[in-house]
């Protein structure tokens, strides 16, 4: 019996890390927003007082550097051309070659299958039934979040999908089958059940 423990414990560890991974990234992720939007209002208070002296300052910054500032634009403006030039370039060859414009398509049909088993691998980790009927039909499952943010099509496209891919970060979602999943959220949108899923 003891020499069970330790295993179980460690076992815990592991099952906890990916939510402190999520909690930790979300609330960096305020705390830059925060003080971002500090920051604007605190430039905005110092623009107002120091308003004449700055206004100045620019003057003779852009007088002084006058000949470094143009080069900056047009060497931007030129780089700029030549990513449209690019950009005009393909869509045209992708208009007029229909080889190139199969490549194109299959190599994107690829990402998209690719993308799909992806998801099916995520369904299969997340319990692969729904929680309320038990419906095991991958196809027909998708990811509920309590919080409403990036459900069905747009749970794919979604950070927290690539999170999971690329880091193994597991999003705070419950796999349900839309049937059951819309049900959900019709009743709680008319305020006749509180989401039992929100932690
Ligand atoms: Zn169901
Ligand atoms: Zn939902």
């Amino acid at each position: 019996m003891p020499a069970e423990q330790p295993k179980e414990a460690s076992t815990q560890i592991d099952n906890e890390k990916p939510h402190e991974v999520l909690k930790k990234s979300e609330l960096e992720e305020l705390r830059r927003q925060k003080s971002r939007e500090w920051k604007k209002e605190y430039n905005k208070n110092y623009y107002q007082i120091h308003k004449e002296e700055l206004k100045e300052f620019a003057r003779n910054h852009y007088q002084k550097n006058k000949e470094k500032f143009k080069e900056y634009k047009r060497k931007y403006r030129q780089d700029n051309k030549v990513r449209e030039r690019e950009r005009e370039r393909l869509r045209e060859r992708y208009h007029s070659d229909p080889e190139f414009r199969a490549k194109n398509l299959e190599s994107s049909h690829k990402r998209n299958l690719k993308l799909q088993e992806d998801y099916k691998r995520f369904k299969i980790e997340y319990g692969g039934k729904c929680t309320v009927c038990g419906e095991y039909d991958l196809d027909v499952l998708e990811p509920h979040h309590p919080d409403g943010k990036n459900e069905g099509g747009r749970f794919i496209k979604s950070k927290e999908f690539r999170d999971w891919l690329n880091y193994g970060i597991k999003p705070n979602v419950v796999l349900m089958c839309a049937n059951h999943h819309g049900k959900l959220h019709i009743l709680k949108a008319r305020g006749e059940l509180v989401d039992p899923y929100n932690p």
